[in-house]
């Protein structure tokens, strides 16, 4: 992992390799329909880092995991389409799924000692998925399974280290190899390195960057965090209430964005690599999803809601900013129109 990792930011090939379209996910409990997803589109192109944030429960995972067809009920994918390299994601039978899976779409989550079988070693946890989708063999398994722990920086001595034996980020790193075994064209992170401290996730961030730019794959990357996602992504979605409400390149969104829940999100941590700042945090919590707020679902806490009742009443759909940036929002549509008159 000697070269230098690509900026977030620099254009990715316009290759369409992940298309979601209007996709919709909900929760059947006994209170009612959780609409966790709610006609969420967006594409993530061939060697891009696209970024999902939003605070928790906003659905940024349900839909991550809705793309890989991984949900369980009381979750159900209800609406929209998920086309991958042109197949419909959907239609895919257990056969197909599986192979996509692993070969073509492969996740990290969040907590690798969950992610990882506690009394398997690691080597073991990589050859096992070797195994189960190629025909390798066992010195081939082998081989591969040591070049997995090279590529992502531990020690090959650890090939039979239990994740016990391992520290927070070697374990984490370990996960990556699993998911990294097959060659996928495309890696979800959800949350990959939340539970590691600061520097080991800085570390670690850059070592994926490396990655992804020496085999090639995109990352859908899942967090909480903006901040960190504008240094790590080249283009972002924020989603609130199960709703996409802004989208546009990282630098854009940090340099000027657009919907009043991204202003407020983006002031609610600190960064990890930038000067101190004032923090303001979101006043409020998110909506109850089973019967969200009519019109913009954010309008509960928007400072800047319309007077004349517009933000409660009509929900605002997704607007081009410009030909990169979109945001829902009434006063966005507002300050458009004003600029649209007083620029000749
Ligand atoms: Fe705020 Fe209205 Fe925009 Fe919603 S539509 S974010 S309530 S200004």
């Amino acid at each position: 992992m000697s070269s230098t990792p690509s900026q977030p930011g620099q254009p990715a090939e316009s290759t369409t390799l992940l298309s979601v379209q209007d996709l919709q996910v909900e929760y059947r409990t006994r209170r009612g329909a959780v609409k966790a997803v709610d006609h969420v589109s967006f594409d993530v192109s061939k060697n891009e880092v696209f970024g999902l944030a939003g605070e928790s429960g906003c659905g940024k995972s349900t839909a991550a995991h809705a793309i890989i067809r991984i949900l369980k009920p009381p979750a159900y994918i209800t609406g929209g389409k998920v086309m991958f390299m042109g197949h419909d994601v959907r239609q895919m039978n257990d056969m197909e799924l599986r192979r996509f899976r692993w070969r073509h779409v492969a996740i990290v989550f969040q907590s690798a000692m969950n992610a990882l079988n506690p009394v398997l070693s690691v080597g073991n946890q990589i050859k096992d998925v070797l195994r189960a989708h190629t025909n390798m063999k066992p010195d081939e398994t082998h081989e591969r399974a040591l070049e997995l722990l090279r590529v992502v920086g531990i020690d090959t001595k650890r090939l039979g280290s239990y994740p016990h034996q391992l520290s927070g980020g070697m374990r984490q790193r370990a996960v990556i190899a699993i998911a990294l075994a097959l060659n996928p064209e495309m890696v979800i992170m959800d949350e990959p390195t939340t539970a590691l401290d600061v520097v080991v996730q800085k570390q670690i961030l850059q070592e994926i960057r490396q990655l992804k730019d020496e085999f090639g794959f995109s990352i859908l990357f899942i967090t909480h965090d903006l901040s960190l996602l504008v240094e790590f992504s080249d283009r972002i979605g924020i989603m609130y209430a199960g709703e996409l409400v802004e989208t546009a390149p990282s630098q854009e969104i940090f340099n000027s964005p657009r919907h009043p829940y991204t202003h407020r999100l983006m002031n609610s941590f600190p960064t990890i690599w930038g000067a101190r700042q004032e923090l303001l945090g979101i006043p409020g919590s998110p909506p109850d999803l089973i019967t969200p707020p009519s019109g913009c679902r954010f309008h509960p806490r928007c400072e800047l809601a319309l007077a004349d009742g517009t933000c409660k009443q009509v929900r605002p759909m997704l607007i081009d900013v410009s030909s990169k940036h979109r945001a829902a929002c009434h006063l966005v549509e507002q300050q458009l129109a004003v600029q649209k008159e007083t620029v000749p």
